[in-house]
């Protein structure tokens, strides 16, 4: 299973769908991309390969947007199927996620959820953790960021996560607990990964996030980065990778 993200000035769609195939070798089910252009999200995911997603996206009108994240599954929480490929979004369609891993206290989470009036459309773990963050969010009137924080530390299991919300188009919120996740810095752009082969072509510079870590990337700022226990800021060792 794998992630796959990028944010900068270059369209996403054939960042994405490249860094997917080069992540194959790491096992999959299904697989899926969320693209966003600042208006629409183009989400598609399926059941099977990376190049059925590609044939599917490529036969349809648009591949818009420089704010893209893509994933391959792994399934441990509801069958391989359509409806629990990644991304998912939140119930009020702000939020969009990818996640490899397990939220092993999902089933609790999610009772309390429903008892707040979510509904959920897969049998996904992941789908539990897009609804704290955003439910945690709107409770609190919180960022993205702090509202990711403190969902995961609500949260029991491992997980690499990748979330953006529709109302911050330049901003992609990443967070690893026993899933690897890279980022690869640019000129004005950042890749995301679970390791450095979707990016290399593009940048030599690359942050490993360390566990219980996150990281805020904004389009044309300075990366973030913040431990998830206790908030304090991380100075990021940038790695120079050799090919
Ligand atoms: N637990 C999640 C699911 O079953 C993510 C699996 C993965 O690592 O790909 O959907």
């Amino acid at each position: 299973c794998g992630i796959v993200g990028y944010i900068g000035h270059r369209e996403a769609y054939p960042i994405v769908i490249k860094g997917l195939q080069r992540l194959e070798y790491r096992g999959y089910d299904s697989a899926g991309i969320a693209l966003y252009d600042g208006t629409n999200i183009k989400l598609s995911k399926t059941k099977g390969k990376v190049s059925d997603l590609k044939e599917r996206l490529e036969s349809e009108i648009s591949t818009d947007g420089t704010l893209g994240i893509g994933h391959t599954r792994w399934a441990t929480h509801g069958v391989p199927n359509d409806v629990n490929s990644h991304p998912h979004y939140s119930n009020s369609g702000d939020l969009v996620i990818i996640h490899n891993g397990i939220i092993e206290n999902y089933d609790s989470l999610k009772k309390e959820l429903i008892k707040r009036g979510y509904t959920f459309k897969s049998d996904t773990d992941t789908e539990v953790l897009v609804n704290l963050i955003e439910d945690v969010k709107k409770n609190e009137n919180i960022k993205l960021g702090k509202a990711v924080q403190i969902a995961l530390n609500q949260v029991v299991g491992a997980f690499a996560i990748a979330v953006f919300d529709k109302n911050k188009p330049n901003e992609i919120v990443v967070a690893r607990l026993g899933s690897p996740l890279a980022i690869g810095i640019g000129e004005d752009e950042f890749f995301i990964a679970s390791d450095a082969s979707p990016f290399i072509e593009y940048t030599k510079n690359a942050i490993y996030l360390e566990d219980e870590e996150m990281a805020i990337i904004r389009r044309g700022k300075k990366i973030k980065v913040r431990k998830i226990k206790d908030d304090s800021l991380v100075d990021p060792y940038i790695q120079e990778l050799q090919l």
